[in-house]
């Protein structure tokens, strides 16, 4: 066939057999790269109307709280955790403090205060920094420590914690430049043992060197799509010195570093498990960057880390309260699903009770808790609707027989 028949990209002239995909128009073809060039385009755009217009295009207009009232709308949505709140409450009041004297041009340089929180997982760390972020009107972005690797190998830049931050206020920078990134499993990028490797170590103590100056603050080249940087990727330009990093993990064990710190043997023979349990909740409470070093986070990462708080594990009591007492607590949702169709939902307290033995029996948190509703209340869910039902009471036995009939009751007991 003549070169001149063949189908080509109507925007940068390659031929059919030049490119992967050549995808048809009206009067042309375009092909994938010139797609992805168009996209960033496009991105690069949105971003410079949204400089051109200070705050005015902006839906994050910042709506900074005082530390009590910031409690307060947390205390809404997040049970207990009071220790945990009250720290988060001030750093982040006195972050974006900070964040406004700035723009004043203010002589004295406060520090920025990234956070740690250390509780065990289902406790409601990344709860807290969403509702913050809410509160405040600021983009958000969850990002997961364990994805990232040093530069150059195979995983994700720690660039692109920027790139969901950026992807989640709709590529608005200024906006991204005061938001705040929760990182999740930051225990799990601790180096192994107490001793610098000799060796490279890709997931851990490299990765946390790559957080350093981006903790810190710095300008950050960031792909707008994500994915390895790549030459012909336009970069979008991201300065994170006003950027608040919240990061939290579990640090499985670390009781037992602070138990030898404090001097305090939280794990003697003769010591049941309630007391256990008893020793690592106020194990935590004394927890400090000593502990975390000990634990493999490199001084230098942790110098960027300067608020370290903790989050209690949930007792009975507590996840009893999670169903009910939030804003949009659990039983409120299903009930609110209900009264859409006009049906009337009331639940036995010793239900409520079944729930919360379950998730404790099973071990599944609080996180848990929104699959055993659904165990129980599904099949209610399927029949009543168009029924003209007007009530629906849940029982204790109703309740175990639903949560019988269920996949979850063949769960191992942990
Ligand atoms: P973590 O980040 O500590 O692993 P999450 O914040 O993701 O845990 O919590 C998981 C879910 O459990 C939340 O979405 C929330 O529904 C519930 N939850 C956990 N802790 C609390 C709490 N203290 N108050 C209210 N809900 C909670």
């Amino acid at each position: 066939m003549a070169k001149s028949s063949q189908l080509h990209c109507s925007f940068c002239g390659r031929s059919r057999d030049e490119v992967k995909i050549l995808i048809a128009g009206q009067d042309g073809h375009i092909c994938e790269n010139c797609v992805e060039h168009a996209q960033e385009i496009i991105a690069q755009e949105l971003t410079a109307k949204h400089q051109d217009t200070p705050g005015g295009g902006s839906n994050f207009k910042l709506n900074v709280r005082r530390p009590a009232e910031i409690k307060k709308f947390l205390d809404e949505y997040v049970i207990g955790q009071d220790e945990a709140k009250k720290v988060l409450a001030v750093a982040v009041y006195n972050h974006y403090k900070r964040v406004n004297l700035k723009q004043q041009a203010d002589e004295v340089e406060i520090e920025k205060s990234n956070i740690v929180m250390v509780g065990e997982t289902g406790t409601g760390k990344t709860l807290l920094a969403k509702t913050i972020a809410r509160l405040l009107n600021v983009p958000f972005a969850i990002v997961d420590a364990t994805v990232f690797t040093e530069a150059g190998y195979v995983g994700e830049d720690v660039e692109s914690m920027l790139t969901r931050l950026l992807q989640n206020c709709n590529y608005d920078v200024n906006a991204a430049e005061r938001g705040i990134v929760y990182v999740d499993e930051i225990d799990k990028i601790a180096r192994k043992g107490d001793n610098p490797s000799i060796t490279r170590d890709v997931s851990g103590e490299g990765v946390q060197q790559g957080l350093l100056k981006m903790l810190e603050g710095t300008e950050v080249l960031v792909p707008p799509q994500g994915g390895r940087k790549h030459p012909e990727q336009k970069m979008i330009k991201v300065d994170t010195r006003n950027i608040l990093f919240i990061c939290g993990g579990a640090f499985d064990g670390i009781d037992k570093v602070i138990a030898r710190r404090v001097n305090t043997n939280a794990i003697g023979f003769n010591v049941n498990k309630d007391v256990q349990e008893h020793h690592r909740k106020n194990m935590l409470e004394f927890i400090n960057a000593q502990d975390l070093k000990s634990f493999g986070l490199i001084p230098e990462l942790l110098g960027r880390l300067p608020v370290i708080t903790h989050l209690n594990p949930l007792d009975a009591e507590t996840l009893k309260s999670i169903l009910t007492e939030p804003k949009n607590s659990l039983i409120k949702q299903f009930s609110r699903l209900f009264e859409l169709e006009g049906i009337k939902l009331t639940i036995e307290d010793a239900v409520l009770e079944f729930m919360v033995n379950k998730a404790l029996e099973y071990k599944l948190g609080a996180r848990g808790l929104r699959s055993i509703c659904e165990s129980i209340l599904t099949d209610a869910m399927f029949e009543l609707p168009g029924t003209g039902e007007q009530k629906l009471h849940i029982t204790l036995d109703y309740a175990e027989r639903m949560f019988g009939k269920s996949k979850l009751s063949t769960l191992k007991v942990a």
